[in-house]
């Protein structure tokens, strides 16, 4: 403790006895003397222990012996006898007064300084005092090796608390490496799975498989454009039958509107600290914790990615790994795109956009194997164009390749559409595969076609208007072959017959005569 406010204390303490004391007096005339005695004592024991201070604890003592002799002087005075004998009111000023002028009257320094009660006091106190230091000083020792030891016990408690505190760091910073590497792991995972496919529906697939693997989704769904340019659920995890089906999201409103325009990710913490985006997210039809656009290099998006609910909030981690996840898929993306292109572009022809001889060859073997299966009847028309060489010679290149493009056309729309298939066999040489089709619907199909060759017209460069005919040959799976290359050849048979026979004609192969089809 202080030692100013020991001071302060004790002096409280003294002045408020002496007080107490005079009044006690007052009442009983026998005086308190024992009272103001161990009182003034136990003050002086306590400030000397507190205190540790020898020459402090001397002053006090005397100081209070002070308050010891003059409580002593007065405690003689018979107070209330005085009062009553000179008729004098009993008030407090009043036995200050008698206090004061029968003290003076009464002085002696006799009984001032040899009082038994002050020799005692002061006697009592100082071997008390010397005690006390004797006391204090071999505790003191005591104390001081304790609080050293309580001091080391302290220290060693910290460090082993810091030590556990690394501990925890280092468990900690464990359970986050093997989360890391896992999540790496399911980043490869991903990366490798994306990057091997290069068909979109796979690819959005495996992105709403990521967003639960690696951003812990409790719901999430991948938006791509329909043909009205409105946005609508192509994959998804978790979400309603209904909603799948029927939300349609218009993509210049609200939230989303906002992330394909700004090309920029959004967060539900982004959306609830903007007040114009909190506005904003109320026309969006889905709610969103982290939604961005998937963007193509060309910075047109692809589709848009929104995670609608999430098992724990996002966090910063979250967001890091939806950055990867749009990167790699805005790349596989790319890739599919580019590899669609390339793909289309191997097996197009380039000058009439029909397909192949290559590709042709794929799709006959496999249309044969199908029809081979489900025993279904497949037929094959190859044409050429009747003195086609002349047709060049006379009016020029050119001309001659406008009339292939629009032969070409006339093919494509006299078949059916995604079932048969039209290929460029050779210079001028088309092949139209009609599945499902036996040798006389493949007839009124291959007649179609020679007759709308046979009706266009052309403007030649002289502004003449020109027209070409073409030739037919007819072959079909089963009765005239089962094996491709047969077919194949057996519908040539068949239109170089139509050549031999006249051109501008449709003939279906018969190994015996080669009849024409009006006699069949
Ligand atoms: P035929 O009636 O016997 O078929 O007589 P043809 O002159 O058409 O004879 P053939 O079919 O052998 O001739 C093919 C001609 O087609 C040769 C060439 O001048 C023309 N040709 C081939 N490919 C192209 C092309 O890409 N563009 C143009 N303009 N002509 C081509
Ligand atoms: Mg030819
Ligand atoms: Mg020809």
């Amino acid at each position: 403790m202080d030692k100013r406010n020991l001071w302060v204390i004790f002096s409280l303490i003294l002045v408020i006895l002496f007080v107490f004391n005079v009044f006690l007096n007052l009442l009983s005339p026998a005086g308190n003397s024992s009272l103001i005695f161990l009182g003034l004592s136990l003050s002086c024991i306590l400030f000397a222990y507190y205190s540790n201070d020898k020459k402090a604890s001397n002053i006090f003592v005397l100081s209070s012996s002070v308050i010891m002799i003059l409580f002593v002087y007065f405690s003689d005075i018979d107070i209330q006898k005085e009062l009553t004998k000179n008729n004098i009111p009993p008030t407090f000023i009043n036995y200050l007064v008698v206090i004061s002028f029968n003290g003076i009257k009464n002085f002696s320094l006799k009984k001032l300084f040899l009082s038994p009660g002050v020799v005692w006091y002061i006697t009592f106190n100082y071997i008390m005092i010397y005690l006390i230091s004797i006391f204090n000083r071999n505790y003191g020792f005591v104390k001081r090796k304790l609080t050293e030891s309580m001091r080391e016990i302290r220290e060693l408690k910290d460090e082993l608390n810091k030590h556990k505190d690394v501990h925890k760091a280092i468990s900690d910073y464990k359970n986050k490496i093997v989360e890391i590497s896992s999540r790496h792991n399911v980043l490869k995972d991903f990366a490798s799975e994306i990057g091997s496919s290069f068909e979109p529906v796979e690819i959005f697939e495996s992105i709403i498989e990521a967003t639960k693997k690696l951003l812990d989704a409790k719901q999430s769904m991948l938006l791509i454009f329909d043909k009205n340019r409105k946005l609508r659920i192509k994959n998804c995890f978790n979400v309603p039958d209904e909603m799948k089906k029927n939300a349609r999201i218009d993509p210049s409103e609200g939230i989303i509107g906002m992330i394909i325009k700004n090309n920029t990710l959004i967060t539900s913490e982004n959306i609830e600290k903007n007040f114009q985006l909190t506005e904003l997210h109320k026309m969006d039809k889905v709610n969103i914790e982290i939604a961005a656009p998937i963007t193509g290099e060309d910075g047109n998006p692809y589709a848009v990615l929104v995670i609608n609910k999430m098992n724990s909030p996002v966090n910063k981690e979250h967001i890091r790994m939806f950055s990867i996840l749009l990167n790699i898929s805005a790349l596989s993306l790319g890739n599919a795109k580019l590899y669609k292109k390339v793909e289309f572009m191997a097996n197009v022809d380039g000058l009439t956009k029909l397909y192949t001889h290559r590709y042709l060859q794929e799709f006959l073997s496999e249309e044969i194997a199908r029809a081979g299966r489900y025993k279904r009847p497949l037929s094959i028309i190859m044409s050429d164009i009747d003195h086609f060489k002349n047709f060049n010679d006379k009016y020029g290149h050119q001309t001659g390749d406008m009339v292939l493009e629009n032969t070409a056309k006339i093919f494509k729309a006299s078949v059916r559409n995604k079932v048969d298939l039209v290929a460029r066999y050779g210079g001028e040489e088309f092949i139209a595969v009609l599945p499902e089709t036996d040798m006389k619907h493949a007839y009124v199909v291959a007649e179609r076609l020679r007759k709308n060759i046979e009706k266009a017209e052309y403007m030649g460069e002289k502004n003449e208007i020109l027209k070409v005919t073409a030739s037919l040959g007819i072959a079909s799976f089963p009765v005239h072959s089962s094996e491709k290359m047969e077919l194949i050849k057996k519908a040539d048979t068949a239109l170089y017959y139509a050549k031999e026979n006249g051109r501008n004609q449709v003939q279906i192969f018969d190994g015996e005569k080669m009849k024409i089809v009006e006699q069949l």
